[in-house]
Protein backbone atom coordinates (compact mmCIF):
# COMPACT_ATOMS: atom_id res chain seq x y z
CA UNK A 1 0.00 0.00 0.00
CA UNK A 2 1.04 3.56 -0.39
CA UNK A 3 1.38 6.57 1.49
CA UNK A 4 2.21 10.01 1.06
CA UNK A 5 4.20 11.24 4.29
CA UNK A 6 3.98 14.76 4.13
CA UNK A 7 7.72 15.89 5.47
CA UNK A 8 10.92 17.72 3.43
CA UNK A 9 12.86 16.07 7.07
CA UNK A 10 15.13 13.12 4.83
CA UNK A 11 16.05 12.10 8.78
CA UNK A 12 12.09 11.51 9.24
CA UNK A 13 11.87 9.60 6.06
CA UNK A 14 14.51 7.37 6.73
CA UNK A 15 13.22 6.56 10.23
CA UNK A 16 9.53 5.97 8.79
CA UNK A 17 11.19 3.62 6.49
CA UNK A 18 13.13 1.29 8.27
CA UNK A 19 10.22 0.99 11.23
CA UNK A 20 7.93 0.35 7.97
CA UNK A 21 10.17 -1.99 6.48
CA UNK A 22 8.68 -4.61 7.33
CA UNK A 23 4.82 -4.34 6.99
CA UNK A 24 5.14 -3.74 2.72
CA UNK A 25 4.36 0.32 3.02
CA UNK A 26 5.99 1.92 0.29
CA UNK A 27 6.18 5.54 1.47
CA UNK A 28 6.09 8.45 -1.45
CA UNK A 29 7.16 11.85 -0.80
CA UNK A 30 7.43 15.41 -2.74
CA UNK A 31 10.09 14.70 -3.68
CA UNK A 32 8.55 11.53 -5.87
CA UNK A 33 5.97 14.06 -7.76
CA UNK A 34 6.56 16.85 -10.04
CA UNK A 35 4.93 19.43 -8.41
CA UNK A 36 5.41 21.33 -5.35
CA UNK A 37 3.45 21.01 -2.30
CA UNK A 38 1.90 23.85 -1.11
CA UNK A 39 3.21 24.29 2.43
CA UNK A 40 0.14 24.39 4.90
CA UNK A 41 0.22 26.83 7.73
CA UNK A 42 0.75 24.87 10.89
CA UNK A 43 -1.52 27.05 13.09
CA UNK A 44 -2.53 24.57 15.64
CA UNK A 45 -2.23 24.52 19.23
CA UNK A 46 -1.37 21.57 20.10
CA UNK A 47 1.22 18.86 18.15
CA UNK A 48 -2.03 16.20 16.78
CA UNK A 49 -3.89 19.71 15.30
CA UNK A 50 -0.47 20.68 13.33
CA UNK A 51 0.18 16.85 12.35
CA UNK A 52 -3.49 16.95 11.29
CA UNK A 53 -2.93 19.91 9.50
CA UNK A 54 0.46 18.38 7.30
CA UNK A 55 -1.70 15.31 6.50
CA UNK A 56 -4.85 17.12 5.10
CA UNK A 57 -2.48 19.32 3.33
CA UNK A 58 -0.39 15.71 1.86
CA UNK A 59 -3.66 14.32 1.16
CA UNK A 60 -5.24 17.07 -0.98
CA UNK A 61 -1.66 17.70 -2.97
CA UNK A 62 -0.65 13.65 -3.99
CA UNK A 63 -4.67 12.04 -3.54
CA UNK A 64 -3.08 9.01 -1.57
CA UNK A 65 -3.34 7.79 2.18
CA UNK A 66 -1.56 10.57 3.90
CA UNK A 67 0.17 10.75 7.35
CA UNK A 68 2.34 13.56 8.76
CA UNK A 69 3.90 13.51 12.43
CA UNK A 70 4.59 16.72 14.62
CA UNK A 71 6.88 16.58 17.49
CA UNK A 72 8.87 18.65 19.42
CA UNK A 73 10.53 18.62 23.47
CA UNK A 74 8.82 19.98 26.34
CA UNK A 75 10.86 20.78 29.49
CA UNK A 76 9.00 20.66 32.74
CA UNK A 77 11.43 23.48 34.12
CA UNK A 78 10.47 26.13 31.42
CA UNK A 79 6.82 24.93 31.80
CA UNK A 80 6.53 22.91 28.74
CA UNK A 81 8.51 24.90 26.42
CA UNK A 82 9.92 24.91 23.27
CA UNK A 83 6.88 22.75 22.87
CA UNK A 84 5.04 23.05 19.08
CA UNK A 85 7.38 25.11 18.72
CA UNK A 86 10.62 23.47 19.11
CA UNK A 87 11.37 23.94 15.76
CA UNK A 88 11.70 27.10 15.66
CA UNK A 89 12.27 28.29 19.74
CA UNK A 90 15.73 30.19 18.49
CA UNK A 91 13.69 31.94 16.05
CA UNK A 92 12.30 31.65 12.35
CA UNK A 93 15.12 30.94 10.33
CA UNK A 94 17.33 29.25 13.26
CA UNK A 95 19.00 25.91 13.33
CA UNK A 96 19.64 23.47 15.63
CA UNK A 97 22.87 24.07 17.26
CA UNK A 98 21.06 28.22 17.99
CA UNK A 99 18.11 25.85 19.20
CA UNK A 100 20.37 23.75 21.62
CA UNK A 101 22.24 26.99 22.34
CA UNK A 102 19.03 29.09 23.91
CA UNK A 103 17.62 25.67 25.70
CA UNK A 104 21.15 25.36 27.50
CA UNK A 105 20.84 29.25 28.11
CA UNK A 106 17.41 29.04 29.89
CA UNK A 107 18.60 26.44 31.84
CA UNK A 108 21.75 27.35 33.12
CA UNK A 109 20.24 27.72 37.12
CA UNK A 110 18.44 24.79 36.45
CA UNK A 111 20.55 21.51 38.22
CA UNK A 112 20.88 18.46 36.28
CA UNK A 113 17.80 16.46 38.57
CA UNK A 114 15.18 19.34 37.82
CA UNK A 115 16.36 19.39 33.78
CA UNK A 116 13.68 16.34 33.32
CA UNK A 117 11.73 16.46 29.87
CA UNK A 118 10.12 14.63 27.15
CA UNK A 119 9.82 14.55 23.69
CA UNK A 120 6.43 14.03 22.11
CA UNK A 121 5.64 12.83 18.36
CA UNK A 122 1.93 12.85 17.42
CA UNK A 123 1.33 11.22 13.63
CA UNK A 124 -1.53 11.62 11.83
CA UNK A 125 -3.47 9.78 9.60
CA UNK A 126 -5.70 10.83 6.99
CA UNK A 127 -8.04 8.73 4.04
CA UNK A 128 -9.34 9.78 0.83
CA UNK A 129 -12.49 9.00 1.97
CA UNK A 130 -12.63 11.43 5.30
CA UNK A 131 -11.40 8.60 7.54
CA UNK A 132 -8.57 10.24 9.90
CA UNK A 133 -6.99 9.00 12.99
CA UNK A 134 -3.99 9.87 15.50
CA UNK A 135 -1.47 8.68 17.60
CA UNK A 136 1.04 10.01 20.07
CA UNK A 137 4.39 8.64 21.50
CA UNK A 138 6.61 10.00 24.30
CA UNK A 139 9.97 9.71 25.32
CA UNK A 140 10.99 11.24 28.38
CA UNK A 141 14.63 12.03 30.21
CA UNK A 142 16.91 14.76 30.69
CA UNK A 143 18.74 17.71 29.76
CA UNK A 144 22.25 17.56 29.82
CA UNK A 145 24.20 20.53 30.40
CA UNK A 146 26.18 20.73 27.73
CA UNK A 147 26.11 18.92 24.02
CA UNK A 148 27.92 15.15 22.85
CA UNK A 149 27.93 12.95 20.32
CA UNK A 150 27.29 12.95 16.18
CA UNK A 151 24.39 11.11 15.78
CA UNK A 152 20.87 12.31 15.61
CA UNK A 153 19.65 15.42 14.79
CA UNK A 154 17.84 18.35 16.91
CA UNK A 155 17.96 18.74 20.42
CA UNK A 156 19.66 14.70 20.04
CA UNK A 157 23.04 16.25 21.52
CA UNK A 158 21.36 17.34 24.61
CA UNK A 159 18.62 14.87 25.30
CA UNK A 160 19.88 11.87 27.76
CA UNK A 161 16.92 8.51 27.67
CA UNK A 162 16.89 5.66 29.66
CA UNK A 163 19.10 4.02 26.89
CA UNK A 164 21.39 7.04 27.03
CA UNK A 165 21.76 10.54 25.08
CA UNK A 166 20.00 10.39 21.54
CA UNK A 167 23.03 11.32 19.90
CA UNK A 168 25.35 8.76 21.15
CA UNK A 169 23.10 5.43 20.78
CA UNK A 170 22.35 3.43 18.00
CA UNK A 171 19.58 4.23 15.43
CA UNK A 172 18.09 1.18 16.56
CA UNK A 173 17.97 1.80 20.24
CA UNK A 174 16.77 5.27 19.84
CA UNK A 175 13.47 3.99 17.72
CA UNK A 176 12.93 1.55 21.01
CA UNK A 177 12.94 4.10 23.40
CA UNK A 178 12.15 7.56 21.60
CA UNK A 179 8.47 9.51 20.98
CA UNK A 180 8.64 8.86 17.70
CA UNK A 181 9.45 4.97 17.54
CA UNK A 182 6.75 4.70 20.15
CA UNK A 183 4.17 6.41 18.05
CA UNK A 184 4.98 4.52 15.19
CA UNK A 185 4.64 1.38 16.83
CA UNK A 186 1.27 2.77 17.88
CA UNK A 187 0.51 3.87 14.37
CA UNK A 188 1.17 0.59 12.96
CA UNK A 189 -1.34 -1.10 15.27
CA UNK A 190 -4.23 1.08 14.65
CA UNK A 191 -3.11 1.05 10.76
CA UNK A 192 -4.19 -2.43 10.61
CA UNK A 193 -8.09 -1.32 11.67
CA UNK A 194 -7.97 0.94 8.92
CA UNK A 195 -6.72 -1.17 5.88
P1 LIG B 1 8.66 19.26 13.48
O1 LIG B 1 9.45 18.97 12.25
O2 LIG B 1 7.70 20.36 13.35
O3 LIG B 1 8.05 18.02 14.05
O4 LIG B 1 9.74 19.85 14.49
C1 LIG B 1 10.20 19.14 15.55
C2 LIG B 1 11.26 19.89 16.30
O5 LIG B 1 11.57 19.14 17.45
C3 LIG B 1 12.56 20.07 15.53
O6 LIG B 1 13.27 21.18 15.99
C4 LIG B 1 13.35 18.86 15.89
O7 LIG B 1 14.71 19.10 15.90
C5 LIG B 1 12.85 18.57 17.30
N1 LIG B 1 12.76 17.11 17.39
C6 LIG B 1 11.72 16.31 17.08
N2 LIG B 1 12.05 15.01 17.22
C7 LIG B 1 13.33 15.01 17.63
C8 LIG B 1 14.26 13.96 17.94
O8 LIG B 1 13.99 12.75 17.84
N3 LIG B 1 15.47 14.36 18.33
C9 LIG B 1 15.83 15.67 18.44
N4 LIG B 1 15.04 16.66 18.14
C10 LIG B 1 13.78 16.35 17.74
Amino acid sequence: MKFFIATKNGNKIKEFSRIFSDMGIEFVCENDFDSVMPEPEENGMTFSENALIKARAGLQFSGLPAIADDSGLCVDALGGKPDIFSARYAGPNCDSDENNKKLLHELKNVPLNRRTAYFICVIACVFPDGREFTVEGRCDGLIDISPSGKGGFGYDPLFISELGKFSEITPEQKDKVSHRGKAIKLFKERLNEYI
